[in-house]
């Protein structure tokens, strides 16, 4: 049978989300800690660990929301860019279809007059 872990010794810290003095605690792998303040077998009474990465998760879900509306407006202004391209491009394609059939007709008129 495993003995069980000694107490831990009496200290206090400072909760890291609402900032108040508790001796019952948990940390977090990032060194924060926050008051837990649960009785076994119930609901915790204070559970700030749980409440202060559901806030981080909030916020975190907001900025990627603007960020999402961001890159949405960034895509817009790209479609726009591509559409002036096109346009370009077309414009481009015009005057070299255009010099393509210059081209030919001297090419066939140069033929025409050797011939
Ligand atoms: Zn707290």
């Amino acid at each position: 049978m495993r003995r069980r872990k000694k107490a831990k010794p009496h200290i206090e810290v400072t909760c890291s989300y609402c900032g108040l003095k508790t001796e019952t605690f948990v940390a977090t792998p990032d060194h924060l800690l926050f008051c837990r303040h649960q009785v076994v077998g119930f609901p915790p009474t204070r559970d700030c660990m749980t409440d202060y990465y559901k806030e981080r998760k909030d916020v975190r879900k907001k900025e990627e929301q603007e960020k999402g509306l961001f890159n949405k407006q960034e895509k817009q202004l790209c479609e726009e860019d591509k559409e002036k391209e096109k346009i370009s491009r077309a414009a481009n394609a015009a005057k070299l279809d255009e010099y393509l059939k210059e081209l030919k007709r001297k090419k066939y008129e140069k033929r025409l007059s050797s011939n």
